[in-house]
C-alpha cells in the first residue's frame, strides 16, 4: 500500500461575509496562537475557565449559577440544552427557517419514544411535540406563541431568538410571557443574538435555558465553547429526570466549569480534556465583548446594517429580513432566479456570502465583526459588481454616493 501525503493546508484569507461564522478577532487568533501547551488541569486553564464563567453571566445578564459553556459549535450547546427533554415529553416549538427547523427537529429526537424512532428513525414523528411552522421571513409573534401554549400547555415552549435562516428577530418578551402564564418552561436558541443584541436573560423569567455559540456575535471560532445558561427550574426539572448523555449533561458539564451541586467553587473537576488553546481565545473573545460594551456593539450594527440595507435597496433588490447584523434579500426581478450564481461567483472571489439553505432562496449578507466604514464599503462595492457581472443595472456613482452620504461625517469607526 503506497502512503498517500497531501501537501499542507493552506487556507486563504476571504471576507467572511454571511450569516456566520463572523470574522474571527485577530485578538482572539492572537490568544488562541499564543497559549502555551498545558493541559486541562493545570491552574491557569482551569482559572480562565472560571474567569469565562464571570464574564459570560455578565455579557449575558444574568444570576443563574449554571452559566457557562459547552465545547463545540452551537449545535453542541443546543443539544446540551435540549438534554433535559425526555421521551414523551409534551413539546411545541415554533419554526420560521433553517435553524430552528433543525432545533425542532432535535426537540423531536428527544421527544420520540423508541417506538417512534423504529418508524423513522432520522425524522422520528414525536406525538408528543408540536411544530408551529411560520412561513419563511415571518416572525413568531407573541400572540402565536400564546395561542399555542395555551392549546396545547406543554411542558417544554421552543423558539430561535434570532431566526437567521430568515434573517427574523421573534418576540421574546411574548414568548417569556407565554410562557410564565401557562406554566411552561421555555427555550431558546440565542445562536446569533448574543454578542450583537444588548438583553439581559433574567429579564425573560419564562426562559430556563438558553444556547448560543462562539462563531457568531462573540467573533471567535477557532472550534471553542458555546454557552449556555439554566435557572435553577430547568437544574431541578433535570436533577428528576436525568439525561441520556453524560457529555452534555449541563449538571456534569458546568462541574469542569467551577459549579457543581448550584454553588461556585474555586476549581474545576474533571469532565473531559478542554484546551488551553480553546480557552484562551474564548477568554479573549468575552473580555473583546465587554470592552466594546453591548449597548455600544448593538448600536453599531443596526447603523451598519442599515447603510448596507439601503445600499442593497439602492441596487434594485428587496430586503425582507429585520436582524442587525444580517441582510436577507430578494434579487432585482431581473434577476430572479439567478441566486446560486450570483453567491457561487462571490464566493469564488473570496467574498464569502450565502444563499439561503430552505426555501425560498434568497441572498443572505452578513456584518459580523464588519463594524467599520471601509468594510462595509467593500462588501457593498463587490455585491454590486456582481450584479453588474450578471448582467444588473448599477450606477456605481450613486452608490458611492450614497457610502459618502452615509459615512462622510458622522460614522468614522
Ligand atoms: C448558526 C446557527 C446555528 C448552528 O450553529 P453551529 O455553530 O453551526 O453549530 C443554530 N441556530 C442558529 C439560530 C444559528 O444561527
Amino acid at each position: 500500500m503506497t502512503v498517500q501525503i497531501f501537501s499542507p493546508l493552506e487556507i486563504p484569507e476571504t471576507l467572511a461575509a454571511g450569516p456566520g461564522p463572523g470574522n474571527t478577532d485577530a485578538r482572539v487568533l492572537q490568544a488562541f496562537s499564543s497559549a502555551g501547551v498545558a493541559d486541562h488541569m493545570q491552574g491557569d486553564v482551569l482559572r480562565g475557565m472560571i474567569e469565562c464563567k464571570h464574564m459570560l453571566r455578565q455579557i449575558w445578564g444574568t444570576s443563574n449559577t449554571y452559566t457557562f459553556a459547552v465545547a463545540g459549535t452551537g449545535w453542541s450547546g443546543l443539544d446540551t440544552m435540549f438534554s433535559a427533554v425526555m421521551p414523551g415529553d409534551k413539546v411545541v416549538a415554533f419554526s420560521n427557517g433553517t435553524f430552528s427547523g433543525i432545533d425542532a427537529l432535535t426537540l423531536r429526537i428527544k421527544a420520540a419514544t423508541p417506538q417512534e424512532h423504529a418508524a423513522n428513525p432520522l425524522d422520528p414523528q414525536a406525538a408528543s411535540v408540536t411544530v408551529i411552522e411560520i412561513p419563511h421571513g415571518q416572525t413568531v409573534t407573541g400572540e402565536k406563541v400564546e395561542a399555542a401554549l395555551d392549546e396545547y400547555k406543554p411542558k417544554w415552549a421552543f423558539m430561535a431568538h434570532w431566526e437567521t435562516g430568515s434573517g427574523r428577530i421573534n418576540d421574546l418578551r411574548g414568548f417569556s410571557d407565554a410562557c410564565e402564564r401557562h406554566g411552561a418552561m421555555g427555550l431558546i436558541d440565542a445562536v446569533s443574538s448574543l454578542g450583537v443584541e444588548d438583553f439581559r436573560i433574567d429579564d425573560y423569567p419564562g426562559i430556563v435555558g438558553w444556547a448560543s455559540c462562539p462563531q457568531k456575535g462573540l467573533c471567535c471560532l477557532p472550534l471553542t465553547y458555546a454557552p449556555v445558561s439554566f435557572t435553577d427550574a430547568y437544574i431541578d426539572s433535570l436533577k428528576s429526570t436525568g439525561a441520556y448523555t453524560y457529555v452534555h449533561n449541563p449538571i456534569f458539564e458546568a462541574r469542569h466549569w467551577g459549579i457543581v451541586d448550584g454553588q461556585d467553587v474555586e476549581k474545576g473537576a474533571y469532565h473531559r480534556t478542554h484546551s488551553g488553546y480553546a480557552v484562551a481565545a474564548f477568554h479573549e473573545s468575552l473580555r473583546l465583548t465587554l470592552q466594546d460594551g453591548l449597548a455600544k456593539r448593538s448600536a453599531l450594527y443596526r447603523t451598519h446594517e442599515k447603510v448596507l440595507r439601503d445600499a442593497v435597496t439602492a441596487l434594485g433588490c428587496e430586503v425582507t429580513s429585520d436582524m442587525p447584523s444580517l441582510v436577507v434579500l430578494n434579487l432585482p426581478a431581473e434577476l430572479a432566479g439567478r441566486e446560486m450564481e450570483l453567491v457561487q461567483n462571490c464566493r469564488a472571489r473570496g467574498f464569502g456570502i450565502w444563499p439561503t439553505l430552505s426555501a425560498p432562496v434568497q441572498v443572505r449578507i452578513g456584518i459580523l465583526n464588519q463594524l467599520n466604514r471601509q468594510a462595509i464599503s467593500q462588501i457593498v462595492r463587490l455585491f454590486a459588481e456582481a450584479i453588474h457581472e450578471l448582467g444588473g443595472q448599477v450606477d456605481f456613482d450613486d452608490i458611492d454616493a450614497l457610502l459618502q452620504s452615509r459615512y462622510g461625517t458622522s460614522i468614522a469607526a
